[in-house]
């Protein structure tokens, strides 16, 4: 098999990127290790920055979107359960889109398969070779049989605990990371969402946030120790615990109900660099992980995709390798810019375990000051809604 642009991974990226290709005449195979049903089941991201919906627009996925969707023109935060409203439209002129990953995992794989896009599923032993010469290849095994590719180029979209980061020689990749010393606990509910902005809360016991997906979906998180077991958490101790943490008025209107998902995520900054070594560029996850406070994991995989793809087109279309030889450069500066935002609305947000009251009032004066200040707050709202790419 032969192909221009070997992309690993099926998941957000790896779909888009191959999407946005195919619409410009350059060929694409995604090879995905996870079964299609698994990859549509996961529940992860639910907020869009606005670059995002126009690149998915672009892509020809955002029909859907444009639909059922909805955008948020602000933001609530919440201190010892009182809140103020961060507008974003007033302070930035943007918004963004409320709409779950899975809704943009599954138009995507619509989208491949109406253009007949080649997404290979299952496939085991994904293994990129050659990455450093001119004539890459990837080999895998599907049904028992070996399989070969030759490409031009590989794209490693594969995530976290993907094969194409450690393909990089440790030699060249460096690795930056912070670890926080608490978990989120998360639920969906077939419930009424309790606002029709989303509320992220500091209180004393804990950050909460009280999240969506449409008007009778939910999703509400409370940070907890990540090593807490599931089955402490029954429905009716989140609920309770989740009521003491917002604002009075929210905590009397929230409908509760049973969970039909429930898990508990770790809080992790990452970024790998460089993003492109050889013929290999990353893109997404599998270079960086953002903690979810700041809702940026899925959007900074679409500005990479977003820098990836026109590097890609200007190669193929115009003969121009300026783009590929800045696509590292270019998406390093963006993902530093969102690890900083969402590293410094965490540590605003959450209660450490060694947190004093003196660093609790702390907290409480920095969210006091925002609330005063229009400047502080097109701060925080730009940065929220996505800088520009
Ligand atoms: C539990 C959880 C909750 C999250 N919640 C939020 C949130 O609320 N807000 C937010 O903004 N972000 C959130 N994120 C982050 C967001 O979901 C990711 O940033 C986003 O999925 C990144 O997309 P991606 O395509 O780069 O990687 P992924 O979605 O991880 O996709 C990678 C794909 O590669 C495949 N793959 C892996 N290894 C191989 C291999 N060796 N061979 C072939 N295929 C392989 C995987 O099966 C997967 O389909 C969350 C992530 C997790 C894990």
């Amino acid at each position: 098999m032969r192909t221009q642009v070997c992309i690993i991974g099926g998941g957000p990226s790896g779909l888009l990127l191959s999407q946005l290709l195919h619409r410009k005449g350059i060929d694409t195979v995604v090879l995905e290790r996870r079964s299609r049903d698994y990859v549509l089941s996961r529940i992860r991201a639910g907020v869009l920055e606005w670059g995002t919906v126009e690149l998915l627009r672009e892509a020809g996925v955002g029909a859907r979107m444009d639909r059922e969707g909805f955008p948020h023109e602000g933001t609530y935060l919440a201190l010892q359960n009182r809140g103020f409203r961060v507008d974003f439209k007033a302070t930035t002129g943007k918004q963004v889109m409320v709409y779950g990953q899975t809704e943009v995992t599954a138009d995507l794989y619509a989208a491949r398969d109406a253009m007949d896009g080649v997404v290979i599923d299952e496939a085991e032993g994904v293994t990129p070779h050659a990455l450093d010469s001119d004539a890459p290849f990837v080999t895998w095994h599907k049904d028992g049989t070996e399989h070969r590719i030759d490409c031009d180029f590989v794209i490693g979209c594969d995530g976290f605990h993907g094969i194409s980061r450690p393909s990089i020689p440790n030699s060249v990749l460096r690795e930056f990371e912070r670890v926080y010393p608490f978990g989120w606990l998360g639920i969906l509910s077939e419930t009424p969402p309790v606002d029709d902005e989303l509320i992220y809360a500091n209180h004393p016991r804990g950050f909460a946030l009280c999240s969506m997906r449409n008007e009778n979906l939910s999703r509400y998180y409370i940070q907890c120790d990540v090593n807490d077991s599931l089955d402490a958490w029954s429905d009716r101790a989140f609920w309770d615990e989740l009521k003491r943490r917002i604002p009075g008025e929210a905590a009397e209107r929230l409908v509760t109900g049973p969970s039909i998902e429930k898990s508990i995520a770790p809080l992790r900054s990452f970024v790998a660099e460089p993003m492109r070594w050889g013929r290999l560029l990353l893109c997404g996850d599998a270079a960086h992980i953002v903690p979810p406070t700041g809702a940026k994991g899925l959007n900074l995989a679409a500005s990479d995709v977003h820098y990836a793809y026109h590097a890609l087109a200007r190669h193929y279309l115009d003969g121009d390798g300026e783009g590929l030889e800045r696509y590292s450069e270019q998406a390093l500066s963006r993902v530093w810019k969102a690890i900083r935002f969402s590293w410094w609305f965490t540590t605003l947000m959450h209660r450490f375990p060694d947190q004093t009251e003196f660093e609790q009032r702390i907290q409480e004066a920095e969210l006091e000051a925002l609330e005063a200040s229009t400047a502080a707050q097109t701060v925080m709202a730009e940065n929220y809604v996505g800088l520009p790419y």
